[in-house]
């Protein structure tokens, strides 16, 4: 038998959202001494820190949950199609103490550092209070979208009124009442600040550089009818999610936007726009990811819906995206977004053509005029994928740390799990995982964890870590996939996160897995069943 240099933990998870849940389950279950920690004060992860006004999931209740637990899926009870922030954060928390996960979770600790020890084969971990910990593995529950970034516009700091970023907002809560409200930042986090905001001010100015296709939706209550079929039909829903290319319980489209009639495919777009949010991206055509001629197909009937919905044709013209084609971003989803700018108090100011110059004391400069302001909202995204990766140090063989391999050879990973001078670190929706409704991959990404690290138990294994060959092999299929879509070239043009551009100066590059979530998870699959060939291993020397 192999000793390895005892340690604190076999496992510890940094981040205690949905990754952190469902891999303290997991690892527990594979006899693992688990622990998560969370620099935050409650669990939630991402849904504990976006709390500003308005947010909910884009996806629909019926594929946003674990499908593990038995126990889990009979006695919780969504209430809206899309969930809100903080029906969400309620589930996370019921999940939390149905799986008796709490005593595992340390809140409010911070990691500043983790060092890999290569002689004694562990993790040294030091947190922000200063106590350091030893673990074998360690595992990041970061998110991919939980470094919030403000823009680097002049000024930025001089603002004399209030000033809130969508993934910093108090918890208080902000009243508007009487205010003049400006808004910063489009994305998925903006659209749905503005419509729930913007009735509450008394003026209320967008401030839009690139505007988004943004597919709008109603929101009803789940019945209780709803939740039978789903509690029935679990197992199931969850397949066709895992099975789906963006990991959504939905049914394949059938056509081509391109071989159906015009008429046809006016028929399909309609009916799949009054289906709402991610249907109509999912299921009228098969081609909308693919192909540049659909995806602009898709643009224009989105433009023809702005131009029906915005009663001013000079703001419906610019809310209409001209510079990228349909899903050139990631397409949110809309609550009555459109509309908002019919409202007499709220008024678009376009930044594409005429940026930002200032922000000054009193408001936002835009080609010479001072928008005065009492409250300035930012929802101005994340650095994407590595950001939270890259702002502490994770430091791995010979003191290289994962920012500095990242920033010398390009983004590298295997399967987006592991990364190789890394040994025994692993990530949950790490670089080149899918681009997907993310809840899917978290838990099968957890699953996988779990039997690769009972496995290496039964092996005798006790050191873990990606070969370079499959650094290379993962990189250039990440590369393929992307090309083959429109996210590609259309994500350049947009400025998107995934591409890495929306941060100045962070490398252009395929930052996601486009080919697919139930492709990904057939390399993963595969990967397992050949006995884990892109990994070398180690078994520590037997101790005297
Ligand atoms: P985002 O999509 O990156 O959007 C950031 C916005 O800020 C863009 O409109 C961007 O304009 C603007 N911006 C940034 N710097 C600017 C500058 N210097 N001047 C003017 N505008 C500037 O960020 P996000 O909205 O937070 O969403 C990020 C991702 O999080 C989403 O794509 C989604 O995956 C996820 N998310 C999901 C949900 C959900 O499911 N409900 C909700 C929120 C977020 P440009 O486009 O011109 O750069």
């Amino acid at each position: 038998m192999s000793h390895s240099t005892p340690t604190d933990y076999d496992a510890l998870v940094i981040g205690a959202g949905f990754s952190g849940l469902a891999m303290l389950h997991h690892l527990r279950e594979a006899g693992l001494k688990t622990h998560v920690i969370d620099g935050a004060d409650g669990i939630g992860g991402t849904w504990w820190i976006n709390r500003y006004p308005g947010v909910r999931t884009d996806s629909e209740y019926s594929y946003y949950s674990f499908s593990f637990s038995q126990a889990v899926r009979e006695e919780w009870v969504w209430k809206q199609r899309y969930p809100s922030g903080e029906e969400v954060l309620a589930y996370l928390n019921f999940v939390a103490d149905h799986l008796d996960l709490r005593n595992d979770i340390e809140l409010n600790t911070f990691v500043e550092r983790a060092v890999y020890r290569e002689t004694e084969n562990l993790w040294e971990v030091s947190y922000r209070d200063g106590r350091t910990v030893s673990t074998r593995f360690l595992i990041s529950g970061m998110g991919v979208l939980s470094q919030p970034v403000f823009p680097a516009i002049t000024g930025l700091d001089s603002f004399a009124g209030e000033k809130y970023h969508a993934a910093r907002w108090p918890r208080e809560g902000v009243d508007f009442s009487g205010k003049r409200v400006g808004i910063i930042g489009l994305g998925a986090s903006g659209i749905q600040i503005v419509p729930v905001v913007a009735p509450q001010a008394k003026e209320f100015v967008v401030f839009q550089r690139t505007p988004n296709y943004i597919v709008e939706t109603s929101n009803d209550a789940v019945t209780a009818d709803q939740m039978q079929h789903l509690r029935d039909n679990y197992d199931a829903i969850f397949e066709k999610a895992a099975r789906h290319p963006f990991a959504v319980a939905m049914e394949p489209a059938e056509y081509s936007a391109l071989e159906v009639s015009a008429e046809e495919r006016q028929r399909i777009f309609e009916s799949k726009w009054n289906e709402g949010g991610f249907h109509f991206a999912n299921e009228c055509f098969t081609d909308l990811a693919s192909d540049p001629e659909a995806s602009e197909l898709a643009a224009e009937f989105i433009r023809g819906k702005i131009r029906e919905t915005v009663q001013d044709p000079e703001t419906a013209e610019l809310l209409c995206p001209k510079t990228y084609s349909f899903n050139g971003k990631r397409v949110p989803t809309g609550h009555n977004y459109y509309s908002t700018f019919n409202l007499d108090t709220v008024r678009l100011v376009d930044t594409l053509a005429t940026p930002i110059t200032e922000i000054t004391e009193r408001g936002v400069v835009v080609d010479g005029t001072e928008y005065e302001l009492d409250v300035l909202i930012f929802a101005t995204g994340f650095d994407a994928m590595t950001g939270t990766l890259t702002a502490i140090d994770i430091v791995g063989r010979d003191g290289r740390t994962l920012s500095e391999k990242w920033a010398d050879e390009g983004l590298k990973s295997n399967l987006g799990i592991s990364v190789h001078g890394f040994p025994n670190f692993f990530m949950s929706l790490g670089v080149q995982t899918p681009y997907a409704n993310l809840v899917v991959p978290i838990q099968m990404g957890a699953q996988w964890l779990q039997s690769f690290l009972m496995w290496a138990k039964e092996s005798g294994i006790d050191r873990l870590e990606a070969t370079p060959e499959s650094e290379e092999t993962w990189r250039d299929e990440t590369e393929r996939a992307a090309k083959a879509t429109v996210m590609y070239e259309e994500g350049k043009k947009a400025g998107a996160w995934f591409m890495g551009d929306n941060i100045p100066g962070k490398r252009e590059e395929v930052n996601v897995y486009m080919g697919g979530h139930g492709t990904y998870q057939d390399f993963c699959r595969a990967e397992a069943e050949a006995g884990y060939p892109t990994f070398q291993f180690q078994t520590s020397p037997v101790s005297a």
